[in-house]
């Protein structure tokens, strides 16, 4: 009772933090707009900041470097995907139609929206490797190029890897273009409008969201989910793992828990081998099994790169390797980082973009502790229903809700990125 007292009180306080903070870095902001300068004397080009992937990390150590670079410096943003994939809506549009444009947001004009003139270049383009220069590697430089795929090389005084992982859906695309994007979900949704028997592989949130999706919008499938471990959502809460088997049971989804199941490659149909029997679906969903996109360190710095694949960073988010000062890593490619969410990705982020401005005018670098308030949580438990989490570690709080958008109040986030939501809402 009074831990939970005390956690409302803690988390009114973090909102209150976020919103002063907010308020304190508008005027900022404006000034910077109007005093920084691309160039220090017409013959200096300005040095590049390049950012490599713009979700939620990329986003926003970009978004916080054009607020903040210093004159003489340029943020570079190198994205793959032509749009901002929304990834929190993809159980949701692997299920629903009519909303699909909504979950590609063109994040470009959001972020031309905070540059101050010349500031700002966006290159759309799949980074393949980085190039140190030998020159100025170790000791206290550390610039380079990174190349792209196309061939082009665009030099960096500073990098930041916000790569994230891959994976199929309902958790990632796999599709750098919209509408290519929007037919894979369109795919999807036509082998669950198929399907009479569905399985739902892996209990952690998109497993879940999607289970509970199919279930409340087509209560005629059979839709059974299967988990490896002994309760849905174990990175979570207890709380939180009961409310959503609660949830999942009511509206009729099996759960199988405790199966570590092994499909055939490329298999999206048929039997799947359980400890006590065989059971055919027609239509078999992944929700497990995101790869990071590490390759860019790897190839420069192995010791970077854990054997999950996940990118070592020292505390200041620099890479782990001290022979490269310049190279920053943030978001769900981080190693060590126990809470991987959309919340963590922008933190870390932001630091990341603090760091590169407080090592460019000399300043000691921040260091990353993860907080928990960064595992604050939404989702959904079908149509109509969601919960709020929030955990501090003494106590766990579990807010229900109803009436959440069925487009998961994509607008939000458009606006959260800047972006004027489009004809996509008419
Ligand atoms: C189904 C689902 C639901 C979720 N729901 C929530 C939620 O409700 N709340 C929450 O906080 N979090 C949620 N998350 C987690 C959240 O989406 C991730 O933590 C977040 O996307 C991580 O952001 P990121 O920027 O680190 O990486 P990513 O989102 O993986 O983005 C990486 C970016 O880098 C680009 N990229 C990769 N390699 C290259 C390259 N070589 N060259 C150029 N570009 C490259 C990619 O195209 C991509 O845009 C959810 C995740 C999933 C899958």
């Amino acid at each position: 009772m009074i831990s939970g007292i005390i956690l409302t009180f803690k988390t009114l306080g973090v909102i209150l933090s976020y919103m002063v903070q907010a308020a304190i870095q508008f005027p900022y902001a404006l000034i910077h707009r109007h005093t920084y300068r691309a160039l220090l004397s017409p013959n200096e080009p300005p040095k590049n900041i390049v950012v490599i992937g713009a979700s939620f990390a990329g986003f926003f150590a970009a978004k916080e470097l054009l607020q903040t670079v210093p004159s003489g410096y340029r943020v570079v943003v190198v994205e793959k995907n032509s749009h901002f994939q929304f990834t929190w809506a993809f159980p949701r549009f692997c299920v629903l139609s009519g909303y699909e444009g909504r979950a590609f947001i063109p994040v470009r004009d959001g972020l031309k929206g905070y540059a101050p003139p010349h500031a700002f270049r966006w290159v759309t383009g799949c980074v393949e490797r980085i190039i140190p220069d030998e020159k100025t590697n170790g000791g206290s430089g550390g610039e380079g190029k990174i190349v792209l795929t196309s061939g082009e090389s665009i030099e960096y005084a500073y990098l930041i890897v916000a790569t994230g992982a891959t994976a199929t859906l309902p958790s990632r695309v796999g599709k750098n273009d919209k509408a290519e994007g929007i037919a894979e979900l369109q795919r999807v949704q036509e082998r669950i409008g198929q399907a009479e028997t569905i399985a739902v592989l892996g209990g952690g949130a998109a497993g879940v969201e999607l289970a509970a999706d199919i279930k409340s919008y087509r209560p005629e499938k059979e839709v059974t989910l299967i988990h490896s471990r002994g309760s849905l959502l174990n990175t979570y809460g207890e709380k939180l793992q009961q409310a959503a088997f609660d949830e999942l049971t009511k509206l009729g989804v099996h759960i199988c828990l405790g199966e570590r199941v092994q499909l055939a490659e490329g298999q999206t149909e048929g039997e799947i081998q359980l400890k006590d029997e065989a059971v055919s679906f027609d239509y078999i969903v992944k929700c497990v099994g995101q790869s990071p996109n590490s390759q860019v360190i790897s190839a420069l710095s192995p010791s970077s790169v854990s054997p999950s694949g996940h990118i070592r960073t020292r505390p200041t988010l620099q890479i782990a390797d001290m022979d490269f000062h310049n190279i920053f890593a943030a978001g769900d490619i981080l190693d060590g980082i126990p809470l991987k969410n959309g919340r963590a990705a922008c933190e870390q982020g932001q630091l990341v973009a603090r760091n590169v401005v407080r090592d460019i005018q000399g300043r000691a670098m921040l260091q990353y502790h993860q907080r928990w308030w960064e595992g604050m949580t939404k989702m959904t438990l079908g149509l109509k229903k969601g919960v709020f989490t929030i955990n501090d570690g003494v106590a766990e709080a579990c807010i229900f809700f109803k009436g959440l958008p069925l487009d998961m109040g994509s607008h939000h986030i458009w606006s959260t990125l800047g972006v004027k939501p489009s004809e996509e809402f008419q």
